[in-house]
């Protein structure tokens, strides 16, 4: 952006579209040319920033960043965009993703000196950039894409400087686009929509792009090896904005694909067709166009119950989905309704919809969903560490029905969801459908490894 650009305004929309990545907490960096300010708190975007906090946040570069834990606590001192001081270096950094051998890496620094403020791998990450050797962004990273081994998409600034780095696999998205006399990076592309930018691509694997007033330049670590590319298959089920674009093609396009897929291998006799919004509206629209049977709304959502108010115990999970949805009686009642979702993984929500259609007088409950069984821990960047909070981990299919209390109940299975994807080949990660990883892991890995005593400031 130009001198007289309200970046840290920009960086605050684009947050915004982003929230459904990250509702622990929010944070802006932004550089005047001469030293970097930093807002961040734990909380929605718009319960962080006020109007007198965008104002102070003055320059010509900044980053954002929301945060989803899958490591460290829900703490003050883990919120980002850090503020790194190394060796002749300071940076802003954010990082989505998740490192995993990041303990390790940690210890290592440790001998070296370096102090850790926070309990997250994101800062150990920051910390081995800080420290790699290079005099360009490009060494720095060619020295910590051989050290590190997980997922990680990087925004880091200097003080003249914009930097967007993603992993040589691949995992997490990143992107780049063109504003004004600018350029933007985001995790998706509807946060460069939302700006008014134009979408140029999305980062290669193993890529670093250095923004400068000069321009781009680019570079790919020679060590990125196009047959490991392993981009979350995930990002297309249910992370990713339905009008957001992966791998060059619409999410919502994808999960249609994906809804048409399950009706093949699923039908089922029902009136009507719905969806668990927001994320199973796409699947649902699928499946209707496959099967023939009528789509309609049946379910209301109330967008403003935060996940944060509704995450901290299991009563409160419940208590939350209560909140979260309210059937359409009208709609719903005397009819054999098949409901599409689009995952299930703890399966807390399911059984509490299907009692809600039934009590609004469905005859038959049919549930569809849009993805393979998560059988498998994942270990780069979505919040399933543990086996046992993994429903299809711990119970067969007709187990799972029966505890949901559907009638039917379907699964997609892998190849039909690589299907929709548009993929046939091994350049995706579904570890958690499969058990089968990009690259070796622990199988069980705790979120609060890194989280020590060790003098940190708590909120
Ligand atoms: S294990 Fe699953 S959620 Fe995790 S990166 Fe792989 S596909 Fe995505």
């Amino acid at each position: 952006m130009d001198r007289e650009s309200d970046v840290a305004r920009a960086t605050f929309f684009g947050l915004h579209a982003l929230q459904h990545r990250g509702q622990e907490s929010a944070g802006i960096a932004a550089s005047n040319g001469r030293r970097i300010k930093v807002h961040a708190d734990n909380g929605l975007v718009t319960q962080v920033f006020r109007e007198e906090d965008l104002k102070v946040l003055t320059g010509h570069i900044a980053i954002g960043h929301n945060r989803y834990s899958t490591k460290g606590a829900t703490r003050k001192y883990n919120v980002q965009p850090y503020l790194i001081n190394g060796p002749g270096i300071e940076f802003a950094f954010g990082h989505n993703g998740n490192v995993i051998n990041a303990g390790e890496l940690r210890r290592e620094m440790q001998e070296w000196g370096v102090t850790f403020r926070t309990s997250s791998d994101s800062e150990v990450i920051a910390h081995l950039f800080a420290n790699a050797p290079g005099q360009t962004w490009g060494e720095r990273a060619a020295y910590c894409m051989r050290r590190l081994k997980g997922a990680y998409s990087l925004v880091i600034m200097t003080n003249n400087e914009l930097v967007g780095i993603r992993d040589p696999l691949g995992i997490r998205p990143l992107c780049i686009g063109r504003v004004n006399n600018g350029y933007v990076l985001a995790s998706e592309s509807c946060a460069l929509d939302n700006l008014g930018a134009t979408f140029e691509r999305e980062l290669d694997p193993g890529e670093t792009v250095v923004i400068t007033e000069d321009g781009v330049q680019s570079d790919i670590w020679s060590g990125t090896d196009r047959s490991t590319h392993s981009m979350c298959v995930f990002e297309h089920i249910y992370i990713a904005r339905p009008d957001s674009t992966l791998a060059g093609k619409l999410a919502h396009r994808a999960r249609q694909a994906m809804g048409r897929e399950l009706a093949k291998m699923h039908p089922a006799e029902g009136d009507l067709v719905i969806g668990v919004p927001d994320s199973g509206i796409s699947h649902a629209v699928g499946y209707s166009e496959e099967s023939g049977i009528p789509y309609g709304e049946g379910l209301v959502k109330n967008r403003y119950v935060q996940r944060t108010f509704i995450q901290p115990d299991q009563a409160m999970r419940n208590l939350g989905v209560r909140l979260k949805f309210n059937p359409l009686r009208d709609v719903i009642e005397g009819k054999r309704i098949v409901v599409v979702d689009d995952s299930i993984v703890r399966g807390t929500t399911t059984p509490r919809i299907v009692e809600m259609l039934r009590k609004a007088g469905a005859t038959e409950v049919h549930v569809r969903i849009s993805a393979p069984p998560i059988t498998s821990t994942c270990h780069f960047g979505v919040d399933m560490s543990t086996l046992d909070q993994l429903i299809a981990a711990n119970n067969s299919i007709d187990e799972i029905r029966e505890l949901i209390d559907a009638d039917t109940l379907g699964f997609l299975d892998v190849d039909h969801l690589m299907r929709a994807v548009g993929v046939q080949d091994d350049s995706y990660c579904r570890g958690c459908f499969t058990g089968r990883y990009p690259i070796p892991v622990q199988l069980e890995m705790s979120k609060m490894e890194l989280e020590e005593p060790m003098g940190v400031e708590g909120d």
